[in-house]
């Protein structure tokens, strides 16, 4: 629990002054269900869950974190986290406000880093610019996707991203050009830091919108036939362990298809997702990765890494 006087000067520090009067640009939820921020619909109370609108005030809530040692964690969309059932002691920090606005100009898009990739690719589509088609169905955040750099059906952040803005935990904020942001499957520069993703500068192609949509529809279409879209799940469970050997292959091959803890199963659709059918709890998806893990690497000497993330 976080005490009224931390709450309260979150609060305060969120009261800004603006020409036409005092704005509110921080929304705090005490006790927060992180099962509502998570696509896997798992996760306990966070002490404190706040939506920030804009940089002065993320200043601000980071450093009274820092100088009161409160842990202080960054959402995106949820939706490669598994939060654990006694929640995250801190503050969970969702960008919002400033940090969903998209600008275009010519053939570059600048997106704020709490925008969703879905946002983002319409807008993308809108301005007849193409490049971001296979991030269409990818249910994150472009802080999220950065950070992950996230992929599908040949396509990467990697590819259209040229530019990162980011915050560190001190407050100062700094730029990373393409060539700084270390790319790699699924990994980034911001994946070993606590640095926070603010904006994203992307480079992409004209296009005929007609032909972008044709693309996007065509991926969703493929997307929709092979994953367990409908259920509750945090995409692929595990990295590929090698360029041309898949997890799902592996845990369907080890006859793990459909194997299930408590409320959490290996999909029947696809098996490197497992997804919460019957109110699964963190540990029920836990004792399933284990399982899985210890599974594949006695049948086929093949360790698999998580691809989500743990949280609390
Ligand atoms: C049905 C389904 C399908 C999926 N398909 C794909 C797919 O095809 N390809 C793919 O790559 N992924 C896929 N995913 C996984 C997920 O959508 C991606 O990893 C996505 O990029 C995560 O973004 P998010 O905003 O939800 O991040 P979150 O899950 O909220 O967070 C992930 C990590 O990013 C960090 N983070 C988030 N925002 C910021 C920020 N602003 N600054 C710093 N760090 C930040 C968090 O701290 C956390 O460590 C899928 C998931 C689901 C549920």
């Amino acid at each position: 629990m976080l005490n009224e006087n931390i709450l309260n000067l979150l609060k305060e520090k969120g009261k800004i002054e603006y020409p036409d009067g005092i704005h509110e640009d921080i929304i705090l939820y005490p006790n927060e269900p992180m099962k509502n921020h998570t696509t896997f619909h798992i996760g306990g109370n966070a002490d404190c869950f706040c939506e920030v609108k804009n940089c002065l005030t993320l200043r601000h809530v980071i450093s009274l974190c820092k100088e009161n040692n409160i842990p202080c964690f960054i959402i995106g969309l949820g939706s490669n986290l598994l939060v654990s059932d006694s929640g995250f002691r801190g503050i969970v920090i969702k960008l919002s406000g400033d940090f969903t606005e998209i600008r275009v100009s010519s053939d570059h898009i600048i997106c704020g880093a709490g925008c969703s990739l879905a946002g983002l690719c319409v807008a993308a589509r809108k301005h007849s610019l193409s490049g971001l088609e296979f991030a269409w169905g990818i249910p994150g955040s472009v802080g999220g996707a950065t950070y992950m750099n996230a992929g599908a059906y040949g396509g990467e952040m990697k590819d259209v991203v040229f530019w990162a803005k980011f915050m560190d935990r001190d407050g100062n904020i700094h730029e990373y050009e393409k060539d700084q942001l270390d790319f790699g499957y699924r990994h980034s520069v911001f994946t070993d830091t606590d640095n926070i993703i603010l904006e994203v500068g992307f480079e992409l192609k004209k296009e005929n919108p007609e032909i972008i949509s044709y693309r996007m529809q065509e991926l969703m279409n493929k997307r929709k036939a092979k994953q367990p879209v409908n259920h509750y799940s945090a995409g692929s469970v595990f990295k590929r362990p090698k360029e041309d050997i898949y997890a799902a292959a592996l845990i369907e091959e080890c006859g793990l298809k459909g194997y299930s803890v408590g409320g959490a199963e290996v999909s029947t659709k696809h098996s490197g997702f497992i997804v919460n059918d019957r109110n699964a709890t963190a540990e029920d998806v836990k004792q399933l990765i284990d399982h899985i893990q210890k599974t594949v690497l006695e049948q086929k000497g093949i360790e698999l890494c998580c691809e989500i993330k743990f949280v609390g």
